[in-house]
């Protein structure tokens, strides 16, 4: 049996990996509608201060003779963290319709009954009496 936490990451498919060496950075974006949201930009935990780039360098050479192993853990450990805090940055921006299950944004929400426009146009809230 596995006691093993998975993590909810919300955002399953309607974001960009934007990452790159120096950094991590998301860009999210509405599966309804062309508006999109960057997380800012969050630097490598691991970036190495002045000085320490020599053992830096040694450490790599380890990892790598280890099949590398370590170092990609680390790395991935270090983006699923920069990730969820790009997605508590972006959250307020975002809504999941309990209906479709999709990840729109407030323009593409309807507030009023909690779902999104197309499950629930604003329009069916108005009285239609033309049946
Ligand atoms: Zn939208
Ligand atoms: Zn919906």
């Amino acid at each position: 049996m596995r006691e093993l936490k998975t993590e909810t990451i919300e955002f399953t498919d309607n974001y960009e990996d934007l990452s790159t060496d120096e950094g991590f950075q998301f860009l999210f974006y509405c599966e309804r509608c062309d508006t999109d949201y960057l997380s800012e930009h969050q630097p490598c935990p691991s970036e190495p201060g002045e000085g320490i780039l020599n053992g830096v360098g040694d450490l790599w050479s380890d990892a790598t003779e280890n099949g590398n192993g370590a170092a990609e853990c680390e790395m991935a450990e270090a983006e699923r963290v920069a990730l969820r805090s790009a997605i508590a940055e972006v959250r307020d921006h975002f809504h999941e319709c309990s209906h479709c299950g999709e990840w729109i944004c407030d323009v593409c929400w309807n507030h009023a009954v909690l779902l999104c426009e197309k499950c629930a146009p604003s329009t069916t809230t108005l009285p239609s009496s033309s049946t």
